[in-house]
This record gives C-alpha cells, sequence and structure tokens, in this order.
C-alpha cells in the first residue's frame, strides 16, 4: 500500500476510495478556473482528499461544501480549511436538496474512479440543483461521456448524459501528477444540465435507453419488442442497432414507443 503524506497527516492511500492525489498546481488551477467557481457561488466539492483543489477553490470562494468519505481526510480538510463545511460521508447518499436551497450547485472534483457512473447519473438525478460539474474522470470513461454515434464507445452514459447535459471534454491529464500514480489517464470535462428536459418522462426515458442498448449487436426491434409497441415507427429505423441513432434520433424514437401491456 502507497503511504501518503501531507502536512504531517500521513494516511494509506485507500484503492476502495479511489485515492489518488493530485500534485500539480497547475493542473489543479486550471481545473478550478474552467469551473467558473466564484465568490457567491454555491460550490460543492467531491473527494477533497488533501486538498489540492480544495485550495484553489477556497481562493476564489472562501465559504462552501466539501463531501469527503475518508474520516482521515475529512478532518484533515476541517482542521487547514476551517471555513470550509466538511461532510463527512459517501456522496452517493448525500441529498443535493438541503445543500442547494436557493442557489443550483457548482460541483468540481476529482472524483473516485471506480464510482465514476455511480456519481454521474446521481448528479443527472439531480439535475435540476446541479448549475455545473466540473469533473476530473477517467479518460476512458470521459470519452464514453462525449462519445459520437456508430463508435464503440457510444452507449448508455453517452446518450444518457447528452440528452440532458451540455457537455464539454476540456483536456486530458497524463497519469504521472498522480500518487499513488494510476493506470490510466484522466480528463477533465464539463457538464452543464440543460434548462428543460427533452422529454417529459426522464425515467421512461433511462428505461428506454437501457432496453435499447441492451444487446448491442441487436437491431432495435430485437430489443424493443418485448417492451415496446413500435407500430409507430417507421419500420427501417427499427432494423438499425441503438449505436447508429444520434442522441435525437433515440429521443424523437422514444416518443413515439408505448409500452405494451
Ligand atoms: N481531490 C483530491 C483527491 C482525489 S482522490 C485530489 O485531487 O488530490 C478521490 C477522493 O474521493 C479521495 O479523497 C477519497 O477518499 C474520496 N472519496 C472516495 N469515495 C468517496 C465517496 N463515495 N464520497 C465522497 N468522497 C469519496
Amino acid at each position: 500500500m502507497t503511504k501518503v503524506e501531507y502536512k504531517h497527516t500521513e494516511i494509506a492511500a485507500k484503492k476502495k476510495l479511489g485515492q489518488n492525489f493530485l500534485l500539480d498546481r497547475n493542473i489543479t488551477k486550471k481545473i478550478a478556473a474552467v469551473s467558473g467557481a466564484a465568490e457567491g457561488d454555491n460550490v460543492l466539492e467531491i473527494g477533497p482528499g488533501f486538498g489540492a483543489l480544495t485550495r484553489e477553490i477556497a481562493e476564489r470562494c472562501p465559504v462552501f461544501t466539501v463531501v469527503e468519505k475518508d474520516p482521515a481526510l475529512a478532518g484533515f480538510i476541517r482542521s487547514e480549511y476551517p471555513q470550509v463545511r466538511v461532510i463527512e460521508g459517501d456522496f452517493l447518499q448525500v441529498d443535493l436538496e438541503p445543500l442547494a436551497a436557493g442557489k443550483q450547485l457548482t460541483v468540481l472534483g476529482n472524483i473516485p474512479y471506480s464510482i465514476t457512473s455511480p456519481i454521474l447519473f446521481r448528479l443527472l438525478d439531480f439535475r435540476r440543483l446541479v448549475g455545473s460539474a466540473t469533473l476530473m474522470m477517467q479518460h476512458e470513461v470521459a470519452e464514453r461521456i462525449v462519445a459520437r454515434p456508430g463508435t464503440k464507445e457510444y452507449g448508455i452514459l453517452a446518450v444518457q448524459l447528452q440528452a440532458f447535459c451540455d457537455i464539454a471534454y476540456l483536456f486530458k491529464v497524463g497519469r504521472k501528477v498522480f500518487r499513488p500514480q494510476p493506470r490510466v489517464d484522466s480528463a477533465v470535462i464539463r457538464i452543464v444540465p440543460k434548462k428543460e428536459d427533452p422529454v417529459r418522462n426522464a425515467d421512461g426515458f433511462r428505461r428506454f435507453i437501457r432496453t435499447a442498448f441492451h444487446q448491442r449487436r441487436k437491431t432495435l426491434l430485437n430489443n424493443l419488442r418485448e417492451t415496446y409497441d413500435t407500430a409507430n415507427v417507421e419500420p427501417g429505423i427499427l432494423q438499425l442497432r441503438a449505436e447508429a441513432l444520434s442522441v435525437k434520433d433515440l429521443i424523437d424514437l422514444f416518443k413515439k414507443l408505448s409500452l405494451l401491456q
């Protein structure tokens, strides 16, 4: 196990908590800058660790909230940044409603890679409360989020996020600037939930996307026919695979389907 020491606090980096600490100050500065976080914003940092990003956020916006699961690191942030509100716990369990009380959240984080997708889907569930999320994640996951139709990266994550959010891939970060060094590179992306959902039934759309991509190599017809009435859909479309359709085409298709009894 790699020991990581910072300002007289030593912890054994916990793989399970996705602990890869950022060392390069230029990068943390850049992430804070592109997030746009400014004084008066309602900023929330996920997984501050030893505070690499926390320090840069604090320079822009003195009072904000962090969520850290590791008690030793939560204690470290409490003592280093007394003005920061520390929620010690699992971000996936934290209710964002009271945090966003009255003001949308500006979310930031170099997030634990093992739970990147659950974090993204949780932010999506709370999208009405999120003004933007600037996140560093595993490079492969960032590629899956911004993927275009017809590529092998294009799937549930891309469609769900692109349907409900505007997404920008900002920059890549090599693995060498972390300790312990991960086996993969990282990337920073910025997610801004759209003002309006493209569909009225967001849960229904989520289930539809899961069903449409269930067996990627099957046609839409084969994936959908047990669950949906496809009578209103042009037959040619149903002979394609889900991965061939743009996000907009998938939204249009969803609107033409009804559930079988
Ligand atoms: N932001 C820091 C640390 C990144 S490592 C830096 O850039 O150096 C990921 C951090 O997320 C660790 O501090 C880890 O303890 C924390 N973490 C892991 N799982 C978490 C969860 N479910 N909720 C909140 N924090 C979590």
